[in-house]
């Protein structure tokens, strides 16, 4: 078998999961990634001797000691597939610049417009719209979360408006310039991107989303009310949950009672990175009146994107069967 060539644009908080993800799958070969400048980051991926390509003029990289594979442009022209992990609106100029005049196909993450792609995705949600596209975007952390979980009440109990509120980590742990540190920021403008963000996946879903940011980058909390056209049973849905993939059901019985306990769990887990990629949902906390549902949610802002970049190359390059290439995905990262 023939493996798809990746490769990886950007080798920041996502790029560098997303490395370490193709170079697990059996049918994908990492051709190498870009390097903008030297850092830390640049050292790692030379002692696990990836490939380095960097951008016309600027080069800090040989008088670091690390010799680079080529250029950026000769990295793009010998993958079958960018995966472009850059800070949001640099991709719609590396698409313009680069993948556009290359004939390359490219995922784009979720800081980009939905625009910038012919869709967005989250695999559980619509793999099969993916399937030989050029251009695709993985949703934000947020939307991929708020969307699998809504996918499975959509499909038991037809979903009506829908409202959630996002309490979002106010920066990814290695990030010394973003907070807040002491402060709850809300944001002003309603709906927040999320709703329609949603909206550019399960199309139908009625949502209005509001949001903040806290002092903490472990996580973001989502606190969801969903109106259902049948009553939602809670046992039931329990059960279809914990049965869901890439959903994972904590409880406050077992002392998982906050993000920080998620995160030692994935910790104690021996998950790479300390990663949890499922969308965890507390039992405890799923509620309903009437025909009212309510839940708490969390999501692992650094990971829980990494598996649908993977399912996104395979259905672009023309794998077809969706289950199967979130089991292969699941298994290669030990992901439920
Ligand atoms: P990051 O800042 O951690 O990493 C970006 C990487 O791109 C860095 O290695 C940087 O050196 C490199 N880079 C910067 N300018 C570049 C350029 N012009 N060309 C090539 N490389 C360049 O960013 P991130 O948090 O990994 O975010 C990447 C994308 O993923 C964004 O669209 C973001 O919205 C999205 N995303 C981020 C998170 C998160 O929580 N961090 C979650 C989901 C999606």
């Amino acid at each position: 078998m023939e493996k798809i060539k990746v490769a990886v644009n950007g080798y920041g908080t996502i790029g560098k999961r997303v490395v370490d993800a193709v170079r697990l799958q059996k049918d994908m070969e990492l051709v190498g990634i870009t390097g903008h400048s030297y850092n830390f980051r640049m050292e790692v991926a030379h002692d696990c001797k990836i490939p380095i390509y960097i951008f016309d003029g600027e080069n800090d990289f040989e008088e670091n000691g690390i010799k680079p594979a080529g250029s950026a442009d000769d990295l793009f022209d010998e993958a079958d597939i960018i995966v472009d992990c850059t800070p949001k609106k640099i991709g719609k100029e590396n698409k313009e610049k680069y993948y556009i005049p290359k004939k390359k196909k490219a995922i784009f993450q979720g800081g980009e417009k939905p625009d910038i792609a012919q869709i967005s995705f989250v695999a559980q949600c619509n793999y099969k719209e993916a399937i030989g596209k050029d251009y695709v975007r993985v949703v934000s952390c947020n939307t991929t979360g708020l969307c699998r979980a809504l996918k499975v009440v959509d499909d038991l109990y037809g979903l009506g408006l829908v409202h959630a509120t996002m309490i979002r980590r106010g920066a990814d742990p290695g990030d010394i310039f973003h907070g807040p540190i002491n402060a709850i920021v809300p944001v002003l403008e309603l709906p927040s991107h999320h709703g329609p963000d949603v909206q550019t996946v399960l199309h139908n879903v009625n949502i209005f989303t509001t949001a903040m940011s806290v002092s903490t980058t472990l996580m973001h909390c989502h606190s969801i009310h969903a109106e259902c056209k049948k009553t939602p049973n809670v046992k039931d849905l329990i059960e279809k949950l914990k049965h869901t993939t890439r959903i994972r059901m904590v409880r406050t019985s077992e002392r998982v009672r906050s993000t920080a306990e998620i995160m030692e769990l994935a910790r104690d887990l021996s998950r790479s990175r300390g990663d949890m990629p499922e969308l965890c949902l507390w039992e405890e906390a799923i509620g309903v009146s009437g025909k009212n549902l309510f839940y708490l949610q969390a999501v692992h802002q650094e990971s829980i994107v990494v598996p649908e970049n993977i399912d996104a190359i395979r259905a672009m390059m023309g794998f077809k069967d969706a289950e199967k290439s979130i089991e292969m995905t699941n298994k290669a990262l030990n992901v439920k």
